[in-house]
Protein backbone atom coordinates (compact mmCIF):
# COMPACT_ATOMS: atom_id res chain seq x y z
CA UNK A 1 0.00 0.00 0.00
CA UNK A 2 2.77 2.32 0.40
CA UNK A 3 4.12 2.70 -3.03
CA UNK A 4 1.54 5.46 -4.36
CA UNK A 5 2.93 8.22 -2.09
CA UNK A 6 1.80 11.23 -4.04
CA UNK A 7 -1.52 10.11 -4.29
CA UNK A 8 -2.14 8.83 -1.14
CA UNK A 9 -0.79 12.35 0.71
CA UNK A 10 -3.52 14.22 -1.84
CA UNK A 11 -5.99 11.70 -0.84
CA UNK A 12 -5.89 12.36 2.62
CA UNK A 13 -4.16 13.54 6.02
CA UNK A 14 -2.32 16.57 4.44
CA UNK A 15 -5.02 19.53 3.79
CA UNK A 16 -3.13 20.84 7.36
CA UNK A 17 0.46 20.39 5.77
CA UNK A 18 -0.25 21.82 2.37
CA UNK A 19 -2.04 24.89 4.01
CA UNK A 20 1.40 25.55 6.35
CA UNK A 21 3.74 25.21 3.07
CA UNK A 22 1.06 27.91 1.50
CA UNK A 23 1.23 29.79 4.49
CA UNK A 24 5.06 29.75 4.54
CA UNK A 25 5.12 30.79 0.82
CA UNK A 26 2.59 33.51 1.50
CA UNK A 27 4.84 34.92 4.77
CA UNK A 28 7.51 35.52 2.67
CA UNK A 29 5.25 37.13 -0.03
CA UNK A 30 3.43 39.75 1.55
CA UNK A 31 3.75 42.16 4.60
CA UNK A 32 3.88 41.08 7.88
CA UNK A 33 0.56 43.20 9.20
CA UNK A 34 -1.17 41.15 5.98
CA UNK A 35 -0.19 37.84 6.83
CA UNK A 36 -1.11 38.10 10.74
CA UNK A 37 -4.53 39.50 9.69
CA UNK A 38 -5.56 37.91 6.66
CA UNK A 39 -3.45 34.29 6.13
CA UNK A 40 -2.28 33.30 10.44
CA UNK A 41 -6.11 32.59 11.24
CA UNK A 42 -6.95 30.05 8.42
CA UNK A 43 -7.20 26.52 9.48
CA UNK A 44 -7.17 23.61 7.02
CA UNK A 45 -10.53 21.70 6.74
CA UNK A 46 -9.63 19.11 3.49
CA UNK A 47 -8.09 18.59 0.29
CA UNK A 48 -9.73 15.95 -1.77
CA UNK A 49 -10.01 15.31 -5.32
CA UNK A 50 -7.77 18.29 -5.53
CA UNK A 51 -9.88 20.83 -3.83
CA UNK A 52 -9.08 22.29 -1.22
CA UNK A 53 -11.13 23.72 1.91
CA UNK A 54 -10.14 25.82 4.31
CA UNK A 55 -11.49 28.06 7.25
CA UNK A 56 -11.74 31.47 7.27
CA UNK A 57 -12.51 33.37 10.77
CA UNK A 58 -15.70 35.35 9.43
CA UNK A 59 -16.83 36.23 6.21
CA UNK A 60 -14.71 39.61 6.19
CA UNK A 61 -11.59 37.57 5.86
CA UNK A 62 -13.22 35.20 3.76
CA UNK A 63 -13.76 37.71 1.81
CA UNK A 64 -10.43 39.65 1.55
CA UNK A 65 -8.24 36.02 1.69
CA UNK A 66 -10.30 35.11 -1.30
CA UNK A 67 -9.25 38.48 -3.49
CA UNK A 68 -6.43 39.15 -2.57
CA UNK A 69 -4.51 35.78 -2.29
CA UNK A 70 -7.07 33.39 -3.83
CA UNK A 71 -5.26 32.99 -7.28
CA UNK A 72 -2.11 32.35 -5.67
CA UNK A 73 -3.07 29.97 -3.35
CA UNK A 74 -4.10 27.66 -6.37
CA UNK A 75 -1.55 27.98 -7.99
CA UNK A 76 0.79 27.32 -5.54
CA UNK A 77 -1.77 24.48 -4.53
CA UNK A 78 -1.11 23.57 -7.96
CA UNK A 79 2.76 24.03 -8.13
CA UNK A 80 3.01 21.69 -5.45
CA UNK A 81 0.83 18.89 -5.99
CA UNK A 82 1.21 19.12 -9.67
CA UNK A 83 -2.08 18.53 -10.22
CA UNK A 84 -5.05 21.39 -11.47
CA UNK A 85 -6.57 22.51 -8.09
CA UNK A 86 -9.75 24.44 -6.94
CA UNK A 87 -9.90 26.51 -3.65
CA UNK A 88 -12.92 26.79 -1.08
CA UNK A 89 -12.87 29.45 1.88
CA UNK A 90 -15.79 28.48 4.42
CA UNK A 91 -16.11 30.21 7.61
CA UNK A 92 -16.50 29.28 10.97
CA UNK A 93 -14.66 27.56 13.44
CA UNK A 94 -13.01 23.96 11.14
CA UNK A 95 -11.66 21.01 12.66
CA UNK A 96 -8.62 20.77 10.73
CA UNK A 97 -8.06 17.37 9.01
CA UNK A 98 -5.66 14.94 10.70
CA UNK A 99 -2.70 15.79 13.09
CA UNK A 100 -0.51 18.72 12.28
CA UNK A 101 2.54 17.74 10.28
CA UNK A 102 4.00 14.65 11.11
CA UNK A 103 6.31 13.87 8.86
CA UNK A 104 8.95 15.18 6.53
CA UNK A 105 7.96 11.78 4.76
CA UNK A 106 4.09 13.33 4.16
CA UNK A 107 5.33 16.36 2.80
CA UNK A 108 7.72 14.81 0.46
CA UNK A 109 4.80 14.06 -0.72
CA UNK A 110 3.68 16.90 -2.35
CA UNK A 111 7.05 16.89 -4.14
CA UNK A 112 7.68 19.92 -2.98
CA UNK A 113 11.52 21.29 -2.00
CA UNK A 114 10.45 22.14 1.81
CA UNK A 115 12.00 25.50 2.48
CA UNK A 116 13.57 25.41 5.92
CA UNK A 117 12.27 27.03 9.25
CA UNK A 118 12.95 30.36 10.25
CA UNK A 119 14.70 28.89 12.75
CA UNK A 120 16.46 26.17 10.47
CA UNK A 121 17.24 29.40 8.43
CA UNK A 122 19.24 30.71 11.32
CA UNK A 123 22.14 28.46 11.25
CA UNK A 124 22.37 28.32 7.37
CA UNK A 125 24.31 31.39 5.36
CA UNK A 126 21.24 33.73 4.08
CA UNK A 127 21.73 33.15 0.26
CA UNK A 128 21.76 29.76 0.80
CA UNK A 129 18.29 30.21 2.42
CA UNK A 130 16.67 31.64 -0.74
CA UNK A 131 16.16 28.26 -2.11
CA UNK A 132 13.66 28.52 -5.16
CA UNK A 133 10.34 27.50 -4.73
CA UNK A 134 10.80 24.39 -7.43
CA UNK A 135 8.71 21.12 -7.66
CA UNK A 136 11.31 18.26 -6.83
CA UNK A 137 10.50 15.53 -8.88
CA UNK A 138 10.76 17.98 -11.75
CA UNK A 139 14.52 17.11 -12.28
CA UNK A 140 16.33 16.67 -15.50
CA UNK A 141 17.05 13.12 -14.33
CA UNK A 142 12.89 12.32 -14.19
CA UNK A 143 12.40 14.01 -17.74
CA UNK A 144 12.09 11.31 -20.94
CA UNK A 145 13.55 12.50 -23.84
CA UNK A 146 11.88 11.64 -26.96
CA UNK A 147 12.60 12.81 -30.56
CA UNK A 148 9.64 15.38 -29.30
CA UNK A 149 11.45 17.39 -26.57
CA UNK A 150 15.37 16.21 -27.63
CA UNK A 151 16.44 19.87 -28.67
CA UNK A 152 14.78 21.52 -26.23
CA UNK A 153 16.01 19.07 -23.24
CA UNK A 154 19.63 19.89 -24.80
CA UNK A 155 19.01 23.24 -25.13
CA UNK A 156 18.00 23.57 -21.05
CA UNK A 157 20.66 21.44 -20.00
CA UNK A 158 23.38 23.41 -21.41
CA UNK A 159 21.62 26.76 -20.24
CA UNK A 160 21.65 24.93 -16.57
CA UNK A 161 25.60 24.45 -16.84
CA UNK A 162 26.61 27.71 -18.34
CA UNK A 163 23.17 30.18 -17.47
CA UNK A 164 23.73 33.38 -19.22
CA UNK A 165 26.42 32.30 -21.17
CA UNK A 166 24.45 30.07 -24.27
CA UNK A 167 20.96 30.98 -25.40
CA UNK A 168 19.27 34.29 -24.06
CA UNK A 169 16.80 34.08 -23.69
CA UNK A 170 15.44 30.95 -24.30
CA UNK A 171 11.94 30.91 -25.46
CA UNK A 172 10.42 27.28 -24.90
CA UNK A 173 7.04 26.72 -26.03
CA UNK A 174 4.71 23.57 -26.70
CA UNK A 175 0.78 22.33 -25.61
CA UNK A 176 -0.62 21.94 -22.43
CA UNK A 177 1.21 18.77 -20.14
CA UNK A 178 3.86 18.40 -22.05
CA UNK A 179 6.59 19.45 -19.84
CA UNK A 180 7.35 22.89 -20.31
CA UNK A 181 7.12 23.40 -16.28
CA UNK A 182 9.24 20.65 -15.75
CA UNK A 183 12.00 22.07 -17.92
CA UNK A 184 12.33 25.10 -16.72
CA UNK A 185 12.33 23.89 -12.93
CA UNK A 186 14.82 21.23 -13.59
CA UNK A 187 17.24 24.46 -14.90
CA UNK A 188 16.18 26.09 -11.71
CA UNK A 189 17.16 22.95 -9.48
CA UNK A 190 20.86 22.39 -11.76
CA UNK A 191 21.53 25.79 -11.24
CA UNK A 192 21.09 25.90 -7.60
CA UNK A 193 22.56 22.79 -6.96
CA UNK A 194 25.88 23.65 -8.60
CA UNK A 195 25.85 26.93 -7.25
CA UNK A 196 24.10 27.47 -3.85
CA UNK A 197 24.51 31.46 -4.41
CA UNK A 198 22.68 31.80 -7.15
CA UNK A 199 19.44 33.60 -7.24
CA UNK A 200 16.97 31.50 -8.92
CA UNK A 201 13.78 32.85 -9.78
CA UNK A 202 10.64 30.82 -10.46
CA UNK A 203 7.58 32.70 -11.48
CA UNK A 204 4.26 32.37 -13.21
CA UNK A 205 3.40 35.30 -15.53
CA UNK A 206 0.37 35.34 -13.49
CA UNK A 207 2.09 35.83 -10.35
CA UNK A 208 4.42 38.25 -12.09
CA UNK A 209 1.06 40.49 -12.93
CA UNK A 210 -0.46 40.11 -9.31
CA UNK A 211 2.43 40.76 -7.95
CA UNK A 212 3.07 43.86 -10.41
CA UNK A 213 -0.59 45.00 -9.64
CA UNK A 214 -0.80 44.53 -5.82
CA UNK A 215 2.33 47.09 -5.76
CA UNK A 216 1.17 49.69 -8.20
CA UNK A 217 -2.41 49.38 -6.39
CA UNK A 218 -1.38 49.64 -2.43
CA UNK A 219 1.57 51.90 -3.35
CA UNK A 220 3.99 49.65 -1.78
CA UNK A 221 7.59 50.74 -2.95
CA UNK A 222 8.51 49.42 -6.88
CA UNK A 223 12.10 49.05 -5.57
CA UNK A 224 11.06 46.19 -3.48
CA UNK A 225 9.54 44.17 -6.72
CA UNK A 226 12.11 45.03 -8.70
CA UNK A 227 14.71 43.73 -6.61
CA UNK A 228 12.86 40.41 -6.59
CA UNK A 229 12.80 40.10 -10.11
CA UNK A 230 15.72 42.55 -11.30
CA UNK A 231 18.06 40.46 -9.12
CA UNK A 232 17.95 37.19 -10.42
CA UNK A 233 20.80 35.61 -11.76
CA UNK A 234 18.22 33.08 -13.39
CA UNK A 235 14.76 34.21 -14.05
CA UNK A 236 12.03 31.20 -15.23
CA UNK A 237 9.18 33.12 -16.28
CA UNK A 238 5.94 30.31 -16.78
CA UNK A 239 3.06 31.15 -19.28
CA UNK A 240 3.96 34.34 -20.88
CA UNK A 241 0.88 34.07 -23.03
CA UNK A 242 -0.97 35.20 -20.12
CA UNK A 243 0.73 38.82 -20.01
CA UNK A 244 -1.21 39.18 -23.53
CA UNK A 245 -3.48 42.28 -23.30
CA UNK A 246 -1.88 43.35 -20.42
CA UNK A 247 -0.19 46.06 -21.56
CA UNK A 248 1.53 47.84 -18.22
CA UNK A 249 2.95 44.41 -16.72
CA UNK A 250 4.41 43.76 -20.27
CA UNK A 251 5.69 47.34 -20.28
CA UNK A 252 7.26 46.04 -16.25
CA UNK A 253 8.49 43.08 -17.90
CA UNK A 254 9.83 44.86 -20.63
CA UNK A 255 12.35 46.60 -18.25
CA UNK A 256 12.89 43.52 -16.06
CA UNK A 257 14.04 41.40 -19.41
CA UNK A 258 15.84 44.10 -20.34
CA UNK A 259 17.61 44.80 -17.12
CA UNK A 260 18.93 41.21 -16.56
CA UNK A 261 19.77 40.61 -20.12
CA UNK A 262 21.95 43.71 -19.93
CA UNK A 263 23.29 42.08 -17.12
CA UNK A 264 24.72 38.78 -18.87
CA UNK A 265 21.54 37.05 -16.73
CA UNK A 266 19.71 34.20 -18.04
CA UNK A 267 16.02 34.50 -18.77
CA UNK A 268 13.89 31.35 -19.82
CA UNK A 269 10.44 32.13 -20.77
CA UNK A 270 7.70 29.12 -21.45
CA UNK A 271 4.53 29.79 -23.63
CA UNK A 272 1.82 27.61 -25.39
CA UNK A 273 2.42 29.10 -28.32
CA UNK A 274 5.77 30.44 -30.56
CA UNK A 275 6.32 34.51 -30.12
CA UNK A 276 4.88 35.78 -33.52
CA UNK A 277 1.56 34.00 -32.53
CA UNK A 278 1.07 35.99 -28.81
CA UNK A 279 -1.89 38.26 -30.01
CA UNK A 280 -1.78 41.26 -27.96
CA UNK A 281 2.19 41.04 -27.03
CA UNK A 282 4.09 44.71 -27.43
CA UNK A 283 6.12 43.98 -30.80
CA UNK A 284 9.42 45.12 -28.77
CA UNK A 285 8.54 42.33 -26.68
CA UNK A 286 7.77 39.36 -29.83
CA UNK A 287 10.92 40.28 -30.95
CA UNK A 288 13.19 40.46 -27.84
CA UNK A 289 11.41 37.11 -27.41
CA UNK A 290 12.55 35.82 -30.67
CA UNK A 291 16.66 37.32 -29.95
CA UNK A 292 17.85 33.77 -28.36
CA UNK A 293 16.69 30.85 -28.92
CA UNK A 294 13.20 29.67 -29.94
CA UNK A 295 11.98 25.93 -29.24
CA UNK A 296 9.68 23.98 -28.91
CA UNK A 297 8.04 20.91 -27.58
CA UNK A 298 6.09 18.73 -29.61
CA UNK A 299 3.35 15.97 -28.77
CA UNK A 300 5.10 12.61 -27.77
CA UNK A 301 4.99 9.97 -30.18
CA UNK A 302 3.71 6.52 -28.98
CA UNK A 303 7.19 5.43 -28.05
CA UNK A 304 8.05 8.01 -25.65
CA UNK A 305 4.52 7.53 -24.32
CA UNK A 306 5.24 4.32 -23.57
CA UNK A 307 9.05 5.22 -22.17
CA UNK A 308 7.24 7.79 -20.13
CA UNK A 309 5.01 5.50 -18.28
CA UNK A 310 7.70 2.72 -17.48
CA UNK A 311 9.54 5.42 -15.93
CA UNK A 312 6.73 6.41 -13.80
CA UNK A 313 5.82 3.40 -13.04
CA UNK A 314 9.48 2.23 -12.28
CA UNK A 315 9.39 5.14 -9.77
CA UNK A 316 6.65 3.57 -7.98
CA UNK A 317 8.23 0.11 -8.17
CA UNK A 318 5.23 -1.50 -9.75
CA UNK A 319 6.02 -3.87 -12.59
CA UNK A 320 3.40 -2.65 -15.26
CA UNK A 321 2.92 -5.54 -18.10
CA UNK A 322 4.03 -3.87 -21.43
CA UNK A 323 0.84 -4.54 -23.45
CA UNK A 324 -0.97 -2.10 -20.11
CA UNK A 325 1.31 0.30 -21.18
CA UNK A 326 0.44 0.45 -24.74
CA UNK A 327 -3.09 0.28 -23.97
CA UNK A 328 -2.71 3.33 -22.04
CA UNK A 329 -0.46 5.17 -24.44
CA UNK A 330 -2.31 4.86 -27.36
CA UNK A 331 -5.32 6.14 -25.88
CA UNK A 332 -3.64 9.02 -24.39
CA UNK A 333 -1.76 10.88 -26.88
CA UNK A 334 -0.64 14.51 -26.33
CA UNK A 335 -0.92 15.36 -22.69
CA UNK A 336 1.31 13.83 -20.30
CA UNK A 337 -0.14 15.02 -17.25
CA UNK A 338 -3.40 13.37 -18.11
CA UNK A 339 -1.01 9.71 -19.01
CA UNK A 340 0.59 10.02 -15.55
CA UNK A 341 -2.84 10.64 -14.35
CA UNK A 342 -4.12 7.73 -15.70
CA UNK A 343 -0.93 5.68 -15.03
CA UNK A 344 -1.62 7.12 -10.69
CA UNK A 345 -5.47 6.16 -10.91
CA UNK A 346 -4.61 2.38 -12.14
CA UNK A 347 -1.98 1.85 -9.57
CA UNK A 348 -4.14 3.14 -6.94
CA UNK A 349 -7.12 1.32 -7.74
CA UNK A 350 -5.17 -1.83 -8.29
CA UNK A 351 -3.29 -1.55 -5.03
CA UNK A 352 -6.55 -0.75 -3.15
CA UNK A 353 -8.29 -3.71 -4.82
CA UNK A 354 -5.19 -5.78 -4.85
CA UNK A 355 -5.47 -6.63 -8.53
CA UNK A 356 -3.07 -6.30 -11.08
CA UNK A 357 -3.15 -4.14 -13.94
CA UNK A 358 -3.83 -6.29 -16.50
CA UNK A 359 -5.99 -4.19 -19.40
CA UNK A 360 -8.94 -5.23 -18.35
CA UNK A 361 -8.47 -4.07 -15.10
CA UNK A 362 -7.32 -0.85 -16.66
CA UNK A 363 -10.16 -0.84 -19.06
CA UNK A 364 -12.42 -0.79 -16.12
CA UNK A 365 -11.26 1.63 -14.03
CA UNK A 366 -10.08 3.72 -16.49
CA UNK A 367 -13.10 3.87 -18.35
CA UNK A 368 -14.86 7.60 -17.77
CA UNK A 369 -10.78 9.29 -18.39
CA UNK A 370 -10.31 7.32 -21.73
CA UNK A 371 -13.34 7.28 -23.17
CA UNK A 372 -15.83 9.68 -21.49
CA UNK A 373 -18.89 9.93 -23.38
CA UNK A 374 -16.71 9.63 -26.94
CA UNK A 375 -15.14 12.86 -26.29
CA UNK A 376 -11.48 13.02 -27.12
CA UNK A 377 -9.74 14.25 -24.01
CA UNK A 378 -7.25 16.10 -25.88
CA UNK A 379 -9.98 18.43 -27.24
CA UNK A 380 -7.94 22.20 -26.99
CA UNK A 381 -9.78 24.61 -25.90
CA UNK A 382 -9.51 26.40 -29.50
CA UNK A 383 -11.72 23.67 -30.71
CA UNK A 384 -13.88 24.43 -27.70
CA UNK A 385 -14.50 27.63 -28.94
CA UNK A 386 -14.88 27.11 -32.34
CA UNK A 387 -17.35 24.34 -31.75
CA UNK A 388 -19.69 26.58 -29.33
CA UNK A 389 -19.45 29.76 -31.74
CA UNK A 390 -20.81 27.91 -34.40
CA UNK A 391 -22.97 26.52 -32.22
CA UNK A 392 -24.15 29.54 -31.16
CA UNK A 393 -23.54 31.08 -34.38
CA UNK A 394 -21.01 34.11 -32.95
CA UNK A 395 -18.08 35.02 -33.75
CA UNK A 396 -14.84 33.89 -31.72
CA UNK A 397 -14.14 38.35 -30.52
CA UNK A 398 -18.22 38.23 -29.62
CA UNK A 399 -17.27 35.50 -27.36
CA UNK A 400 -14.37 37.10 -25.90
CA UNK A 401 -15.66 40.71 -25.26
CA UNK A 402 -17.36 41.50 -22.41
CA UNK A 403 -20.55 41.71 -23.61
CA UNK A 404 -23.49 40.29 -21.10
CA UNK A 405 -26.34 39.54 -23.61
CA UNK A 406 -28.10 35.91 -22.63
CA UNK A 407 -26.82 33.96 -25.80
CA UNK A 408 -23.09 35.00 -25.35
CA UNK A 409 -22.83 34.63 -21.94
CA UNK A 410 -24.51 30.82 -21.63
CA UNK A 411 -22.20 30.09 -25.06
CA UNK A 412 -19.18 31.58 -23.03
CA UNK A 413 -20.10 29.48 -19.87
CA UNK A 414 -20.58 26.10 -21.91
CA UNK A 415 -16.80 26.65 -22.97
CA UNK A 416 -15.59 26.86 -19.71
CA UNK A 417 -17.74 24.08 -18.51
CA UNK A 418 -15.97 21.84 -21.63
CA UNK A 419 -13.07 23.55 -20.51
CA UNK A 420 -13.22 22.07 -17.10
CA UNK A 421 -14.08 18.89 -18.36
CA UNK A 422 -12.16 17.86 -21.02
CA UNK A 423 -8.60 20.35 -21.00
CA UNK A 424 -6.44 19.85 -18.23
CA UNK A 425 -5.86 23.84 -18.09
CA UNK A 426 -6.29 25.47 -14.73
CA UNK A 427 -9.02 27.74 -13.94
CA UNK A 428 -7.00 30.89 -14.37
CA UNK A 429 -5.73 29.61 -17.59
CA UNK A 430 -9.18 28.52 -18.94
CA UNK A 431 -10.17 32.66 -17.95
CA UNK A 432 -7.26 34.14 -19.96
CA UNK A 433 -8.45 32.10 -22.87
CA UNK A 434 -11.87 33.64 -22.60
CA UNK A 435 -10.69 37.15 -22.64
CA UNK A 436 -8.79 37.69 -19.45
CA UNK A 437 -11.63 36.13 -17.51
CA UNK A 438 -10.41 36.10 -13.38
CA UNK A 439 -10.64 31.79 -11.96
CA UNK A 440 -13.69 32.23 -10.16
CA UNK A 441 -15.41 33.31 -12.94
CA UNK A 442 -14.50 30.40 -14.77
CA UNK A 443 -15.41 27.95 -12.13
CA UNK A 444 -18.95 29.86 -11.51
CA UNK A 445 -19.75 29.59 -14.87
CA UNK A 446 -18.89 26.04 -15.15
CA UNK A 447 -20.83 24.96 -12.15
CA UNK A 448 -23.81 26.84 -13.69
CA UNK A 449 -23.88 24.46 -16.36
CA UNK A 450 -23.51 21.37 -14.97
CA UNK A 451 -26.12 22.21 -12.71
CA UNK A 452 -28.63 23.40 -15.40
CA UNK A 453 -27.82 20.17 -17.67
CA UNK A 454 -29.97 18.33 -15.09
CA UNK A 455 -32.89 21.66 -15.31
CA UNK A 456 -32.85 23.09 -18.26
CA UNK A 457 -33.46 21.02 -21.78
CA UNK A 458 -32.12 24.13 -23.77
CA UNK A 459 -28.76 23.73 -22.18
CA UNK A 460 -29.10 20.16 -22.20
CA UNK A 461 -29.48 20.23 -25.81
CA UNK A 462 -27.04 22.21 -26.62
CA UNK A 463 -24.14 20.48 -24.46
CA UNK A 464 -24.81 16.79 -25.57
CA UNK A 465 -24.47 18.50 -29.94
CA UNK A 466 -21.68 20.47 -28.90
CA UNK A 467 -20.25 17.10 -27.59
CA UNK A 468 -20.98 15.41 -31.06
CA UNK A 469 -19.00 18.40 -32.74
CA UNK A 470 -16.64 17.75 -30.70
CA UNK A 471 -15.67 13.98 -31.15
P1 LIG B 1 3.39 22.06 -19.22
O1 LIG B 1 4.06 23.06 -18.34
O2 LIG B 1 3.99 21.98 -20.58
O3 LIG B 1 1.89 22.23 -19.28
P2 LIG B 1 4.29 20.20 -17.22
O4 LIG B 1 5.74 20.53 -17.22
O5 LIG B 1 3.47 20.71 -16.10
O6 LIG B 1 3.61 20.61 -18.59
O7 LIG B 1 4.17 18.60 -17.33
C1 LIG B 1 2.98 17.90 -17.00
C2 LIG B 1 3.34 16.62 -16.27
O8 LIG B 1 3.93 15.73 -17.19
C3 LIG B 1 4.34 16.84 -15.16
O9 LIG B 1 4.02 16.01 -14.09
C4 LIG B 1 5.67 16.41 -15.77
O10 LIG B 1 6.55 15.89 -14.82
C5 LIG B 1 5.24 15.34 -16.75
N1 LIG B 1 6.10 15.31 -17.94
C6 LIG B 1 6.00 16.08 -19.04
N2 LIG B 1 6.93 15.75 -19.94
C7 LIG B 1 7.64 14.73 -19.40
C8 LIG B 1 8.72 13.93 -19.86
N3 LIG B 1 9.27 14.12 -21.05
N4 LIG B 1 9.19 12.98 -19.03
C9 LIG B 1 8.64 12.77 -17.82
N5 LIG B 1 7.60 13.46 -17.35
C10 LIG B 1 7.09 14.45 -18.12
MG1 LIG C 1 3.24 24.60 -17.23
Amino acid sequence: MGRILPFKCMQTHNATDLLEIIKQQLCEQTNRPKYELLIKPLNAVSFDDNLLVIAAANEMNRNWVQDQFGDIIVELVELITGKRAELRIVTGRAVPDGSPAGPEQDREGFGLDILPSPAEQDDIPLRQAAKPLLNSRYTFNEFVVGANNQFCYSACWQISQRPGQSYNPMFLYGGVGLGKTHLMHAIGHEVWNKQRASNVVYVSSEKFTNDFIEHVRTGKRMSEFHRRYRQADVLLIDDIQFLCGKSETQSEFFHTFTALVEAGKQIIISSDRPPRTLKGMEERLISHFSMGLVADIADPSLETRVAILRQKARQENVNLPDEVCYFIADRVTSNIRELEGALVRLLAFSDFSSSPPTIEFAARVLADILDTSGIRREVSIRQIISAVCDYFNISDSLLLSPNRSKRVAQARMIVMYFAREFTNLTLSQIGSELGNRDHSTVSHGASKITAEIVEDPYIEQAVSQISRMLK
